[in-house]
């Protein structure tokens, strides 16, 4: 661990960790090389030391897939769950303490496929966590399968001639939910816009969902590869509630006003599949937090032994 850099000394009275990006850091990334996983890694450690996280406040927790490597490579706790049920325990983990910052870390298969039950319920719970879809359109860790989001016709190991159904749309899916309220989307190649969708997604009290476009150059390199060489075939939505990150609006040509409130309009523009669009789709902070409503009010151990007295009472005979 680096020694304290003298500025964050100072902010020690705001309880500064005085841990910079490469602290949070834990060991290095064994991705493939290009793997997108690398620049998502790379934000959130600049999301932790701006924020001054301290490692034993917060925790990642995972499913199973390249993605899903995420927590051993964070300094914080972590947790490397079993396919698909990365947002129970995430959700579990929120409610059984309250204090921690939550992320999740899942990707395409271990989401929208196993996880899908849990990930419609998750939305809908609105527990207060920053959820992370690494979306490759792929199974990257088990070697070159069909996930949902695989585009139609891609080839893989498992559909030889081509992925023979449409796509499914997490963004479509997770807006359908009832109490959604932060659906985003951004892409490992544009940082600037990776790290401030982050950064909105942390800032958001409740359940955070953002779809990531990742890039697998092992098994989908042609997938975003018309995107990441030109700009002009991407739209950025742009809303002063939304995500404003500077340089952005002169990378891409084709930018539109959207306002994060408008849920029907986002929920066309999810569907419309004529361009990539980056940015915050919906977002509205006033809907109920599970990690809140459910909240049972402190107790103390003299409160909780007349309880219990009250209890054994009922059947003194
Ligand atoms: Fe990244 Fe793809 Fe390699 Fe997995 S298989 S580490 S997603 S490049
Ligand atoms: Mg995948």
């Amino acid at each position: 661990m680096s020694s304290i850099p003298i500025s964050l000394l100072d902010l020690e009275e705001h309880d500064a960790c005085g841990l910079g990006a490469e602290d949070y850091q834990k060991k290095e990334g064994k991705w493939c090389a290009g793997c997108g996983d690398f620049g998502v890694l790379n934000a959130v450690k600049r999301l932790l030391a701006k924020h001054q996280i301290r490692p034993e406040k917060m925790a990642f927790i995972s499913g199973i897939g390249c993605s899903s490597r995420f927590p051993h490579y964070v300094n914080a706790y972590g947790f490397h769950g079993i396919h698909g049920r990365a947002l129970p325990i995430a959700t579990g983990l929120k409610l059984a303490r309250p204090d921690l910052d939550v992320f999740v870390v899942t990707g395409d298969g271990d989401c929208t496929s196993i996880g899908a039950g849990h990930w419609i319920h998750a939305t809908r719970y609105n527990a207060n966590m920053t959820v992370l879809l690494l979306d490759n359109n792929i199974y990257g860790l088990t070697k070159n399968q069909t996930s949902p989001t695989t585009p139609q016709g891609h080839p893989s190991n498992t559909s030889p001639r081509g992925s023979q159904l449409p796509a499914l749309d997490p963004l479509q899916a997770t807006l359908g939910v009832s109490n959604a309220s932060f659906v985003a989307q951004t892409a490992d190649w544009v940082p600037a816009h990776l790290y401030a969708t982050i950064e909105a997604a942390y800032a958001h009290p409740g359940f955070s969902f953002v779809r990531v476009l990742q890039r697998c150059p092992k098994f989908t390199p042609d997938v975003f590869s018309a995107n990441v060489k030109n700009p002009d075939l991407t739209e950025l939505l742009v809303h002063e509630k939304g995500v404003n990150a500077p340089g952005l609006e002169k990378l891409f040509k084709a930018t539109r006003v959207h306002d994060p409130k408008d849920l029907d309009g986002a929920r066309t523009l999810a569907q419309r599949k004529d361009m990539l669009r980056l940015g915050v789709f919906f977002c509205d902070d006033s809907f109920p937090v599970y990690d809140e409503v459910r909240a049972v009010p402190p107790v103390t151990p003299e409160e909780k032994i007349q309880r219990l007295e009250k209890e054994f009472d009922r059947y003194a005979v």
